[in-house]
């Protein structure tokens, strides 16, 4: 696609989403200053925010566009986390969209390496009946996309020791809206500690909700 396609085409809306939602995250609480980023699948590459630029100066032109070769495109610094952007979307076909936060509550788990139990049905939006916490690992290393790709295994969400947590959808919005949830449930889960140990639901209870997922919601039958 040429330059001026490219500024019109599904690209320059997939950039201008990319910003919206860096600022939905900071509107939102779930970011702050340069922390977090996002990488959204194209035919060929992928778009990543630029490493180190808060979200209110960010623009549409500002996307780095990177290759699953690990080629950048133009003259931007791709975010450091390039690497668990591609290998994620590598991984899996189905996913399009990623989001990661260092979001308070996910964040104080993850510096706990607590992962997320069954605690609530909810867990279960993430893909199954725990949402892991990946051992720590230096930000920006493959050692790092390496934990990440095997945490979100069979899991659209997971924690990212001592550093935050991320989630994966099949577009932006679905993958933002994930990371909201997982943020709240972190909340719910902190906040039921506070009281003692929460009653877990178990392995055929979370089965159960994972099945009604199937039907759940405005792309459902009930
Ligand atoms: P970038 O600004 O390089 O995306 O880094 C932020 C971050 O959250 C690193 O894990
Ligand atoms: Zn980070």
């Amino acid at each position: 696609m040429n330059q001026t396609a490219g500024r019109h085409g599904t690209a320059h809306r997939n950039r201008q989403e990319m910003v919206q939602a860096s600022r939905k995250l900071v509107a939102l609480r779930l970011n702050c200053g340069t922390s977090g980023n996002i990488g959204v699948r194209l035919a060929q590459s992928f778009l990543v925010t630029p490493s180190g630029v808060p979200a209110e100066e960010l623009s549409a032109d500002a996307m780095v566009e990177v290759d699953f070769s690990g080629t950048i495109f133009g003259a931007g610094k791709p975010s450091s986390e390039w690497r668990f952007h591609r290998d994620i979307l590598l991984a899996r076909p189905e996913i399009g969209a990623i989001v990661h936060t260092h979001s308070l509550y996910a964040t104080a788990l993850a510096c706990l390496h607590r992962e997320i139990p069954s605690f609530h049905y909810m867990v279960a939006v993430a893909g199954g009946d725990t949402i892991r916490c990946t051992p720590y690992a230096i930000f920006g290393s493959q050692e790092l996309s390496d934990l990440v790709v095997q945490a979100l295994e069979n899991r659209k969400a997971c924690l990212l020791g001592n550093h935050g947590m991320i989630a994966i959808g099949l577009d932006l919005t679905d993958a933002l809206a994930l990371a909201v949830e997982v943020e709240s449930l972190c909340e719910q889960y902190w906040s039921s500690l506070q009281l003692g140990a929460p009653k877990l639901l178990s392995p055929s209870q979370m089965l159960a909700v994972l099945d009604k997922f199937k039907g759940y919601g405005r792309r459902g039958k009930d």
